[in-house]
């Protein structure tokens, strides 16, 4: 039997806001069982469950709100805390957005291996998919499959000479999120950067926490990280997204050309549709798709 897991203390960083360009604290609090992940606006002293009923908005990030209190880009956190497998964390900031920092989730992979990763008492959950389950519009869809273990596949097709017709699959239980996945950073286009910042968006946003293309080539002057990075931060993406389910997710996704808006209307599909999933104890070691992330960080595996 697998079981749930949480930090082992709580750890702090603070970094700057993506859309307000303003210092924000963050600090991530173990958490009791089948507590889930909840986000506390500090601030105002209200809780928002990471579950997508709480979804507000899915345009440039995610963002959750409650009781008029909102914290956007929530996601790549999330991918985070779903790649090592931690189900139960209270998670404080004290503004509308998390952290940005590099753009990617590896600052946050490694908050969390600071904290350190504990085994709790009870077995952990998962969500497992028994009906396909799809979602269109137009060129994009994306869909959730029934499978062993957790995998992502993702087209990624944008009209740019870089980007036309790239294709990424990981399985989770083969290749470690911290290695293939956490690294990938968020990406964006130069003259849709200058227009949000010329509206009053993105004012955090520059070529310290993002992949920053012009029409032909990479800005920024390390390049990538991965020769296909821009993929692997879509995956990284819907890691986080699918984590709003409220539980990991053992089955495997398809995307083409979609984002946050299409990931959240594909969990409302799946959580609307009763039929296609059922929750269970997740027993068997091998469709645990944390295990390899958990070997990469250097973490003892006899805490699972
Ligand atoms: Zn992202």
């Amino acid at each position: 039997m697998i079981l749930q897991r949480t930090l082992n203390h709580s750890i702090r960083c603070s970094g700057i806001g993506l859309h307000s360009g303003k210092k924000i604290s963050l600090i991530l609090h173990p958490a009791k069982e089948n507590h889930g992940i909840i986000f506390r606006r500090s601030d105002l002293g209200i809780d928002i469950p990471a579950r997508s009923e709480f979804v507000t908005d899915t345009r440039l990030c995610t963002t959750i709100g409650k009781d008029g209190a909102s914290i956007s880009t929530i996601e790549h956190l999330l991918s985070a805390l779903s790649g090592l497998g931690v189900d139960n964390a209270l998670i404080e900031v004290d503004a509308p957005e998390v952290p940005v920092m590099d753009g990617s989730s590896a600052p946050f992979v490694f908050l969390i291996q600071c904290a350190g990763i504990r085994s709790q008492k009870r077995a952990k959950k998962v969500l497992r998919i028994l009906n396909k389950v799809e979602v269109t519009d137009g060129d994009k869809r994306c869909s959730l499959h029934p499978a062993t273990g957790f995998k992502i596949s993702y087209l990624l097709d944008y009209d740019h000479p870089l980007l036309r017709q790239r294709q990424v699959t990981i399985d989770f239980s083969q290749q470690a999120y911290t290695r293939e996945v956490s690294r990938a950073r968020t990406f964006g286009f130069l003259h849709e950067i200058e227009s949000l910042q010329k509206s009053g968006l993105a004012l955090g946003g520059s070529l310290e926490n993002a992949v920053v293309l012009d029409q032909f080539r990479v800005l920024n002057d390390g390049g990538l990280r991965y020769d296909d990075e821009c993929v692997r931060h879509k995956i990284l993406d819907t890691l986080g997204d699918l984590f709003l389910a409220g539980l990991p997710i053992v089955g495997a996704f398809e995307g083409e050309r979609t984002g946050h808006e299409m990931n959240h209307r594909l969990v409302t599909a799946l959580l609307a549709n009763k039929a296609s999933w059922v929750i269970e104890e997740l027993l068997d070691d091998q469709e645990d798709h944390t295990a390899s992330a958990i070997e990469t960080a250097g973490l003892s595996p006899t805490f699972r």
